[in-house]
């Protein structure tokens, strides 16, 4: 009789199974995974994510292959979730942009961040500034409910260069007025704090700009009807490309907010949505 060695099922480490994917565009795309159950995360977080690389032409070996990603579900989800780019060349989402619902990803359960509650000083109103996927943290943090408790106004601006490319952020705030579970969490109506400011600095649409352009030039607290920047009441935090934060961090501290961080709090914070 010859024995039968069952093959083991090759299964990634830190593995978790893809429960929703949703395209955009030719360059934006939204996915949910099932959670790890040991993971504890603050809302606006980042985790490493990925796959498992190519094999190594030498000696056949594959090694994941991981990126930073926002977190852009809130603290309290059962399921992860994630709104990425697609980069034509980039060697993560080359691939990752197509991903199936049933599809393991890469999750390593170690998160980090400064686009947390904790590294900002108490005010009354809050600006999240975001360009492109610089949205996710702030999918998250919308979805929290401390951000009402904190807040008497959420600035939520979000620009990019075609309309198309707003569609994510703008479904998931008007999402928020008819979810059921938050309005009873947080309290039925709670949205009526947010104030949301989309821009495009390309394509055609209601209001164009660069939000720091519309910052220098008073547009946009004319258009929302709030006073200028004032570090008494004013609380920001921004998720751009390198060139954006720094423009944005010169306004605020322009205005008179300090950067804070995990470690001593301040009136605005600060995370990179790509490194490049
Ligand atoms: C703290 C942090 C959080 C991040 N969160 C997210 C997130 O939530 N969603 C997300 O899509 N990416 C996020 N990124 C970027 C992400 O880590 C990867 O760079 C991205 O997934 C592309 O991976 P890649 O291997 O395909 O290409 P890479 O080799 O990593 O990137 C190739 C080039 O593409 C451009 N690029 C990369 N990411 C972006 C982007 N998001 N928007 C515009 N241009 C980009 C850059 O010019 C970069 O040099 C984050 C990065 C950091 C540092």
């Amino acid at each position: 009789m010859t024995e039968t060695t069952a093959k083991a099922v090759p299964v990634l480490p830190d593995a978790q199974t893809v429960t929703e994917v949703k395209h955009y565009t030719d360059s934006l795309f939204s996915f949910r995974t099932t959670r790890p159950a040991s993971l504890r995360f603050r809302s606006g977080e980042f985790v490493m994510i990925g796959l498992m690389g190519d094999p190594d032409p030498k000696t056949g070996k594959q090694r994941p292959l991981l990126r930073a990603y926002s977190i852009a579900s809130p603290s309290w989800d059962e399921e992860m979730e994630f709104y990425s780019i697609k980069v034509a060349n980039g060697p993560l989402t080359s691939k990752l942009q197509h991903i199936k619902v049933g599809d393991q990803v890469i999750l390593k359960p170690k998160p980090v961040g400064t686009l947390v509650h904790d590294a900002v000083l108490p005010g009354k109103r809050m600006y999240f500034f975001a360009t492109g996927t610089g949205f996710a943290p702030f999918a998250s943090l919308l979805r929290e409910p401390q951000t009402y408790e904190d807040y008497d106004e959420i600035i939520m601006t979000h620009t990019c260069r075609e309309v198309a490319e707003l569609t994510y952020g703008r479904d998931l705030i008007e999402g928020l007025k008819s979810d059921e579970l938050l309005n009873e969490v947080i309290g039925e109506g709670f949205w009526k704090k947010i104030k949301y400011y989309p821009t495009t600095t390309r394509e055609e649409s209601p209001k164009m700009g660069r939000i720091t352009t519309l910052i220098e030039n008073g547009e946009l607290f004319a258009d929302l009807g709030v006073p200028a920047l004032d570090p008494a009441t004013d609380r920001a935090m921004v998720c751009g490309s390198l060139a954006f934060n720094l423009d944005i961090k010169a306004l605020l501290e322009k205005a008179g907010l300090n950067e804070g961080a995990n470690s001593e709090p301040g009136e605005f914070v600060i995370e990179k949505a790509f490194v490049g």
